[in-house]
């Protein structure tokens, strides 16, 4: 029998706000350990929180960039769990009338498809049933032969948790979908998108079922993936250890499970039997929270370009071939980078070339991010549009990109102080060839009569009488046109 996957994610994302979400503590990453607490956030009683206005607004236009339906009220409810790392005994989250619901994500994706023919995209579709907010908790840390350690920073941190549909098919589709989340979040600066500082998790729910089953099998959650390779791997495996289970006649048992890393596979944590459950309320010290009709506008006109909208207009307004929006794309720096040199180059495909070649390398050679490229983004988009105008060459050109990266100066500075410019200067070099052909009149002679190999030997005189600098495809053109006549 053919087993065809499902899977559903809940990912965890912490928004960008510079305290947290009930409190004025800091949300700074990486400060001493329970440095960054107050009786908020640490539950003391007599305490009360108060919503941080700007997370709420951060998680509205995620609802609005995931085309969810924002509720105009929404609720904040107390999740009744105990554990050490959860102070208050409970989290405040939202469960009935969460901030949004009923998205969706179209995923653009490259389609290589026939050898020969331009790329183009396609697109994965991917429900959203709900995007809500909520507070995360502490951090324990079960050192070995030491007591539990708790580390409260993280407790009040604002989370937005945003949950799909069961639309995806393969453990590929679950991390070229959180690939775009993490993108659109990133664009948007809602999210850091940070997986290894826990910025951004992922849990994820699967089943299988027996193609061309319309109902959903029975699900397990696996919890622990914090990145994308540990999402693929680990739904592989879990997909693998249900289809064995149903083709061996037992059943799947609804349960969460573990992904271990070590043992790559998944492994049991607590089945439906223990789940717990979490008495949730209205938090009676919070308002409920209510988004004004005009506010949302105004957060929906400010919102900065999607990628998936960046990727198309790149594709429209420079030219970009579908698989290059794509790579353009990747990041909102990466974008804005190549906008700004496209603009003064005039020829777009060039600048991502030289972007995703020459200045990505020495960049990674050198442990650096775009940001701090030496090379400013308009200074390479004069570089190429020096040599598309054809006043340096190809090679020269390479050296110059080598010193602008290391000297920070512009590509005209550096073409003026070397004097480096290419003669392209068509009577210039008409004198200079015709010379060449004078003082190798037998060269001459042989060339006309059958010897054309020989053109490369007069290339290369008048290359080396002009120290290299003749526009090569000028001379081409002189040489073939006199010694033709
Ligand atoms: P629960 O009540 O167990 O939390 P939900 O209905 O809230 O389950 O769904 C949680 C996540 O699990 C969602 O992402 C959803 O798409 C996914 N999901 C639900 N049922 C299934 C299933 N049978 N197989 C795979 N994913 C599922
Ligand atoms: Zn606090
Ligand atoms: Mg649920």
């Amino acid at each position: 029998m053919q087993y065809e996957p499902v899977i559903g994610l809940e990912v965890h994302a912490q928004l960008r706000t510079r305290s947290k979400v009930f409190c004025g503590c800091s949300t700074r990453f990486g400060a001493p350990p329970n440095s960054q607490t107050c009786p908020v956030c640490l539950g003391l009683p007599g305490s009360l929180p108060v919503v941080n206005g700007r997370a709420v607004e951060m998680a509205a236009m995620a609802g609005l960039a995931l085309d969810c339906r924002i509720n105009r009220r929404s609720l904040l409810a107390r999740k009744n769990y105990f554990y050490p790392d959860l102070p208050k005994g409970y989290q405040i989250s939202q469960f009935e009338e969460p901030l949004a619901v009923d998205g969706r994500v179209r995923v653009p994706l490259p389609d290589r498809g026939t050898p020969g023919v331009p790329g183009t995209l396609r697109e994965l579709d991917v429900g959203i049933i709900r995007v809500h907010l909520e507070e995360d908790a502490g951090k324990s840390i079960h050192a070995a032969r030491q007591d539990t350690l708790v580390n409260l920073n993280r407790c009040g941190v604002p989370l937005m948790e945003i949950v799909t549909c069961p639309d995806l098919r393969s453990g590929r589709e679950a991390s070229d979908f959180l690939d775009y989340l993490r993108r659109v979040l990133i664009f948007l600066s809602l999210c850091d998108g940070n997986m290894e500082e826990g910025s951004l998790r992922c849990d994820a729910n699967v089943s299988v079922r027996p193609v061309g089953e319309t109902s959903l099998g029975t699900k397990t959650e696996i919890k622990n993936l914090n990145s994308f390779r540990f999402l693929n791997k680990a739904l592989d495996y879990e997909i693998r250890r249900q289809v064995r289970v149903l083709e061996s006649g037992r059943q799947v048992v609804q349960e969460t499970r573990l992904w271990e890393e070590d043992r790559e596979e998944t492994r049991p944590m607590r089945s439906k039997e223990e789940a717990h459950d979490y008495r949730y309320f209205p938090d009676p010290d919070l308002l409920p929270i209510v988004i004004p009709a005009e506010r949302l506008e105004e957060i929906r006109k400010t919102m900065p370009e999607l990628p998936a909208d960046r990727a198309r207009r790149f594709g429209s307004q420079y030219g970009l071939d579908p698989g290059d929006t794509l790579v353009a794309t990747r990041t909102p720096e990466f974008a804005d980078y190549f906008e700004a040199s496209a603009e003064r180059a005039r020829n777009p495909k060039s600048v991502l070339n030289w972007m995703v070649g020459d200045v990505t390398h020495r960049l990674r050679k050198d442990g650096r991010g775009l940001h701090e490229s030496p090379v400013k983004a308009s200074d390479l988009g004069e570089l190429i549009r020096l040599l598309d105008d054809g006043t340096i060459s190809g090679k020269m050109a390479k050296g110059v990109f080598d010193r602008m990266y290391e000297t920070g100066k512009s590509p005209g500075a550096i073409v003026r102080e070397q004097n480096l410019a290419q003669i392209s200067d068509r009577s210039e070099l008409e004198t200079v060839v015709s010379g060449i052909l004078e003082s190798h009149s037998e060269a001459v002679e042989r060339y006309r009569n059958g010897k054309r190999g020989l053109l490369g030997f007069f290339v290369g005189q008048v290359m080396r009488q002009t120290r290299g600098q003749a526009n090569p495809k000028m001379v081409n053109e002189l040489l073939r046109k006199m010694l033709d006549q």
